[in-house]
């Protein structure tokens, strides 16, 4: 790593308030740490990339990814949410090995980094033994991903897992005392590229002293809590909010993951709380979690992050997300106004903007992350996590809006630079991590982990689908 990197010439989106869009600008970055922004600056011993015409922009933050899945990844594209249950988490989790883990955790992550995603809460529900959270904290490191480390829970059969014999899983499968050795072991500060959390399962899935238990752990760890509220019918959806405040856990920091149907008592219970939501919009209207209530969350003023949530059924890329929330959202307003019998000049005040959906998939992130001290903004003091978007690309010049192009038209192939803390991890489209040895992991362990589900010959398992819902039940 130079020790000093300068981004000369940018069409710079700062996502900072005071700073703002800047359509000819530098960005200095002094070891890991962005130093100034401006005009000119002019820096003799540093490394120069020349992003005149280009698009400079913070790293994106996705907020919730089960990276554990990559190995499996699109075996499951027609999949609605139970059925996910039955056969991702149900059937092929158990059969996880600690280099299952590793494999698919690595390549999701390089997958990142080359989409441009900086920081990734990796919600890591896959601690089968001990080795499982070795292997993945492992991959997450040697990839170089600013990254939350979600410490979950076993997923090593029925009993266990979210579904216990009687829908509201009494066995205790959380390993608080592994939860407290990881903390020690690898996160003994919070200031690494590498940070914790925890993944919990929560109200309505867990009996309440299972629920007190592992809110009780985050707080003795002191790490924040993600957990997935209000998704489809799952959980007794109505209620898991007011039951976690019936029980005096609402944790301030904690991310909700999904909060497709929360009522409005439960939104104003997350906002007084100082909790935060996290969209994965694309898969919530494809699997049927529900719509991603952006408009709502804005209204409540919660912190909102987008994220990807499960390759087995979608893109893991933040393009898609923000495509997903701003054709999702906006077409759920101008519904309201076909209904209403309003034309679509009426129902503007209520869509969502190009900018705010910018602002989610960067900034948001990082504040729902719990990271926005360091990251999801260009700005001095912060880590230097910054993407460099191709202006010149096919589908990306002329630029007339830059907000537009990134949110509207570019994706993966527009890459061009990525840094994490002022290290180059992508440069002129080219991961510098080789990925020779890391796709053969993960091809190996998608090869084991088909066989020991029974997968068809083929190896495909959509045809299974609807057939095997039966097996969440
Ligand atoms: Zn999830």
């Amino acid at each position: 790593m130079a020790d000093r990197i300068l981004i000369k010439g940018g069409i710079v989106l700062t996502q900072d308030d005071t700073l703002g869009e800047l359509p000819n600008a530098d960005v200095l970055i002094d070891g890991d740490t962005i130093a100034e922004v401006g005009r000119d600056q002019s820096v003799a011993d540093a490394k120069v990339i020349d992003a005149a015409g280009d698009i400079v922009i913070p790293g994106f933050i996705d907020t919730h990814r089960h990276t554990w899945e990559t190995s499996i990844r699109t075996c499951a594209p027609d999949y609605p949410l139970i059925t996910y249950f039955g056969n991702i988490l149900d059937k092929f989790a158990p059969h996880y090995r600690p280099e299952d883990v590793y494999a698919a955790t690595l390549w999701g992550a390089l997958e990142d980094i080359n989409a441009g995603i900086t920081g990734l809460v990796d919600w890591a529900h896959i601690i089968n033994t001990p080795d499982h959270a070795d292997a993945g904290i492992q991959a997450l490191r040697e990839a170089g991903i600013r990254s939350v480390y979600a410490y979950g829970f076993g997923n090593t059969s029925l009993q266990d897992w979210w579904f216990g014999p009687d829908y509201t899983g009494s066995v205790l499968t959380t390993n608080g005392d592994d939860a407290r050795r990881v903390r020690q072991q690898y996160f003994s500060s919070d200031d690494g590229r590498v940070t914790m959390g925890l993944a919990t399962r929560g109200t309505g899935f867990c009996k309440p002293d299972v629920v007190r238990y592992e809110w009780e752990l985050a707080k003795e760890l002191g790490v924040n809590i993600t957990v997935h509220v209000g998704m489809d019918r799952f959980g007794y959806t109505k209620g898991q909010i007011t039951a976690l405040r019936d029980l005096d856990l609402l944790y301030p920091n904690t991310t909700y993951v999904h909060a497709s149907h929360f009522t409005d008592e439960e939104w104003g219970l997350v906002r007084d709380s100082g909790g935060n939501v996290s969209f994965a919009p694309q898969i919530e209207v494809q699997m049927g979690h529900g719509w991603a209530p952006a408009v709502t969350a804005l209204q409540y003023d919660i912190p909102i992050g987008l994220s990807s949530d499960v390759c087995t059924t979608s893109s893991a890329d933040q393009f898609t997300q923000m495509h997903a929330i701003f054709g999702s959202e906006r077409g759920r307003k101008h519904q309201e106004a076909w209904e209403a019998d309003l034309d679509g000049l009426e129902a503007s005040p209520g869509l969502i903007t190009s900018r705010q959906v910018l602002r989610w998939a960067t900034l948001g992130g990082a504040e729902v992350a719990g990271i926005a001290d360091r990251t999801g903004s260009i700005t001095p003091g912060k880590k230097a996590d910054i993407v460099i978007i191709d202006g010149s690309a096919v589908n990306i010049a002329p630029i007339i809006d830059p907000v537009g192009a990134v949110v509207c038209a570019a994706d993966i192939s527009n890459v061009k630079h990525v840094l994490v803390g002022g290290e180059i991890l992508k440069q002129d489209f080219r991961l510098l991590a080789s990925l020779g040895e890391p796709r053969k992991r993960v091809e190996a362990s998608r090869d084991y982990l088909l066989e020991a589900f029974g997968a068809p010959e083929q190896g495909w398992l959509t045809a299974m689908g609807a057939g095997s819902a039966s097996a969440a039940g």
